[in-house]
């Protein structure tokens, strides 16, 4: 089949240079024997090119595409049909085009659950959580976090009204229970110290912040009991051994870092467009090679 022939696949966002997306799709397909037929590519698509990229995708009859920053919420207006879950968060990172029906999905949440399970071997079932940050990504974490029976989310974000309708989104919608952290540190100790997991969903640590972390310079992280281990992911991927992470990893926590979250999302969606299982580990090397 001749190079032009090739069925598309893409990720936009606006910017999109820095996307690690087209170097792992290339890689599984080329994994899977696919990328004779199929390609995976970058599109810089400004927020007023949004519905002009849409009408392209449906006239060409491009596979499928990811989405990413600033277009997650936007782009949903446009799709035919949205999963329940990327409903719930409402963010779409993954659109898949069958047959001229555009159907949107969210695997920002599941990607993170499989995260946590591969790279922590941890369950959230029944565990106590604190999350720092109340955007995008954090609802995503909460909301899979709370389908998976997490029994309490304490969250904290400098924006206060972000925090209560995170809350309020959880609450409504499960039985794990929410809890809002004022945008003062001295609660959030108290939760840290006796949380199961804690999650940084916030920028903060991310360059050109490398030099901060979301818990700042105050001690937070109390020292525990080997039989009380404390697990820290943060989705910060960019440095890839954060502040944060080093700071969890010197009080005896078990930490890792965000690519895992991406390359996990990246999968989910891979699935998605050509109904195979991904190559999980030939996505994460060519990650980590391209953040080389
Ligand atoms: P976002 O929508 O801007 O949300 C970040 C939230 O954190 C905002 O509400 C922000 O408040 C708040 N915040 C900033 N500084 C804080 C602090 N010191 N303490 C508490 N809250 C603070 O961004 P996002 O899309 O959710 O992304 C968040 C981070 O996750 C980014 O670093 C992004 O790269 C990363 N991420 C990683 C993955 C992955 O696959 N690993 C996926 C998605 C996102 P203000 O708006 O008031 O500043």
């Amino acid at each position: 089949m001749r190079g032009t022939n090739k069925k598309i696949l893409g990720v936009i966002g606006d910017p999109i240079s820095h996307t690690l997306s087209p170097a792992m799709h290339n890689a599984a397909l080329k994994a899977l024997k696919l990328d004779a037929e199929m390609e995976y590519k970058a599109f810089h698509v400004k927020p007023g090119d949004l519905k002009n990229f849409i009408n392209t995708l449906r006239q060409k009859g491009y596979l499928g595409i990811n989405v990413t920053v600033p277009h997650k919420v936007a782009v949903m207006e446009h799709l035919d049909e949205i999963t329940k879950f990327a409903k719930l968060i409402g963010a779409v990172n993954t659109i898949k085009n069958e047959d001229g029906k555009l159907v949107g999905y969210n695997t920002d949440g599941p990607g993170f659950l499989e995260a946590i399970k591969h790279k922590l071997s941890f369950n959230p079932t029944g565990k106590k959580v604190v999350l720092l940050g109340a955007g995008g990504a954090a609802r995503a974490v909460g909301m899979i976090l709370a389908e998976n029976q997490a029994a309490q989310i304490a969250i904290f974000d400098i924006d206060e009204q972000k925090t209560e309708t995170l809350a309020q989104q959880i609450t409504s919608n499960f039985k794990t229970k929410a809890v809002c952290l004022p945008s003062k540190n001295n609660e959030l100790a108290g939760y840290i110290a006796d949380c199961d997991l804690l999650v940084n969903a916030t920028p903060i640590g991310m360059h050109p912040l490398e030099k901060a972390s979301p818990l700042g310079t105050l001690e937070l992280i109390p020292p525990r009991q080997a039989a009380d281990t404390l697990y820290v992911y943060d989705l910060v991927y960019v440095p890839k051994e954060t502040l944060l992470i080093q700071q969890a990893r010197s009080a005896g926590a078990i930490a890792a870092s965000g690519l895992s979250m991406l390359v996990y999302q990246g999968a989910l969606a891979f699935t998605i467009f050509t109904g195979l299982p991904a190559p999980v580990g030939v996505m994460e090397q060519a990650a980590e090679k391209a953040l080389t």
